[in-house]
């Protein structure tokens, strides 16, 4: 952030809007606590910008003196505040209205509107986080699970920036050593690479390594998937949704084709959000309308993570299934059979054998939408499906984000090539240790680009 930036007093209402009752205007800046004094009137007739108080009751009065709320103005001197700037929070408890114009009345003395994710920025350019916690606070807000939120609060505690110290310094101490064999060349130096030195660039590898591979588990539990459910008519994808979702927000109904619109609602698999599309029947639509929802279908399946292709195991194996099994087969997006109406049939091997379609899936479910028999194995299959066997527990220090898998997976790439070359001159090893050190940097914000920062930040809200 440039500097005069930073000279601002920035205000902005931290509280989603809504007609929550109770909200909060945060100020941050070196002029935050004078703007505020100015609009406060104590009702003991303390000085906020005196004393060690913290905590004072009173009125927000705006410049002609009438009352916009009562509130609790909470003062945080700095450094010991999230910004490390000052920072005031003026507590209201009057709903959207009074919040806006206590707003108001910050910016009309001085105050300049914060944008979206400013504050965390502040606390980012300040040095109280890194990029990784940061990226973190934002997860907390948007968290839709759970586990997503234990995950999310594990990293913006710290754990995973924690890690990235550890790895970034063990191989900052490793080049510091390279380096001073670069440039005295001729001095009497310990040996160059020893194998405590090794053990510890083979460890940090190892560590690398790992985030890379648990990252995709950390990017599921924050980005979620969508699951389309798939099926010709009446095979029973409502009930499916419905007995997912366990409440009837889809219709059920005995006629072909009256699912005609897309159905969304995000259920939890395991900590996983996991988007859940029911689709109208895909086949060969009669009408105008079902023909609507019949592409729809084609396109949530195609923009699925994964496919749940339902069948009835009741009947016949029909032409249709055929059909649509070959268009399945043609998306790369991985299928889960989902052999329904198990209730109505002998025997787990009844209809549907699984060779019977011309597709490939991954995994195949026997079960009863309706009594609810094989559900709970087909949730459990989903989530081993999604997390993999040995998924992570949500709070250990995990990737969370596309960019920071790539960037450890060069950091390690890079690692890799120095142990495999350890005899090599110094200046080599050093080339490998520098771009491993630029690609942690990335993660930890120390050498991403301004640009990118202001991309990362403006996906902030306003206030956070
Ligand atoms: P969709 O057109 O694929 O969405 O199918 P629906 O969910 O609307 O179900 C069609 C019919 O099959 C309804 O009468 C459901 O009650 C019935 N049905 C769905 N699943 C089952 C099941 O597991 N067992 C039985 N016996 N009936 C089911």
């Amino acid at each position: 952030m440039p500097d005069e930036l930073s000279e601002d007093t920035i205000a902005a209402i931290s509280t989603p809007p809504g007609e929550g009752g109770v909200g909060i205007v945060r100020l941050s800046g070196k002029n935050a606590i004078e703007i505020v004094a100015g609009m406060f009137a104590s009702s003991r007739g303390k000085d906020i910008c005196k004393g060690r108080q913290r905590v004072f009751h009173g009125h927000i009065r705006d410049s002609r003196g009438r009352s916009l709320d009562e509130v609790l103005v909470h003062v945080m001197r700095a450094p010991h505040s999230y910004t490390t700037e000052d920072v005031v929070e003026i507590n209201g408890h009057g709903g959207m209205a009074p919040l806006r114009a206590i707003l108001d009345e910050a910016l009309a003395r001085g105050a300049r509107l914060a944008r979206p994710g400013e504050f965390t920025r502040r606390a980012f350019v300040n040095g109280r986080l890194d990029l990784s916690r940061a990226e973190a606070v934002m997860d907390l807000v948007h968290a839709q699970t759970r586990a997503a939120l234990n995950a999310a609060n594990a990293a913006a505690s710290g754990a995973l920036s924690r890690a990235l110290r550890e790895m970034t310094d063990t191989l900052a101490d490793a080049l510091a050593r390279i380096e001073a064999a670069v440039d005295f060349p001729e001095e009497d130096l310990p040996e160059l690479v020893d194998a405590a030195l090794l053990d510890g660039l083979r460890r940090t590898h190892a560590r690398m390594a790992e985030l890379v591979q648990t990252a995709d588990a950390g990017i599921l539990y924050r980005e979620g998937i969508s699951l389309a459910i798939v099926g010709k008519p009446n095979v029973g994808k409502s009930s499916l949704f419905n007995a997912l979702l366990r409440d009837a927000r889809a219709i059920v109904s005995d006629l072909p084709g009256t699912t005609r619109d897309r159905l969304e609602e995000t259920i939890t698999l395991e900590g996983v959000p996991a988007r859940l599309v029911d689709t109208a029947g895909v086949r060969n639509a009669e009408n105008e309308v079902e023909a609507i929802g019949v592409e729809r279908a084609r396109n949530a399946a195609q923009q699925a993570g994964l496919i749940l292709f339902v069948v009835d195991v009741s009947r016949p194996c029909s032409p249709e299934d055929v059909a649509l099994a070959e268009e399945l087969a043609k998306i790369r997006t991985p299928v889960v059979l989902v052999r329904n109406k198990m209730d109505l049939v002998e025997g787990a091997d009844a209809g549907f054998p699984n060779g019977t379609l011309p597709l490939q899936c991954v995994a195949a479910c026997s079960i009863s939408a309706t009594t609810g028999a094989g559900m709970r194995e087909l949730e459990r299959r989903l989530a081993a499906l999604l997390l993999g066997d040995d998924a992570p527990p949500a709070d250990a220090p995990m990737l969370f984000r596309v960019h920071q898998k790539d960037s450890m997976r060069r950091a390690a790439a890079s690692l890799e090539r120095l142990l495999e070359n350890a005899a090599a001159s110094p200046e080599l090893l050093a080339v490998d240790l520098r771009e491993a050190l630029a690609a942690l940097g990335e993660i930890t914000g120390e050498t991403t680009p301004e640009n990118i920062l202001d991309r990362i930040f403006a996906s902030f809200c306003i206030g956070k």
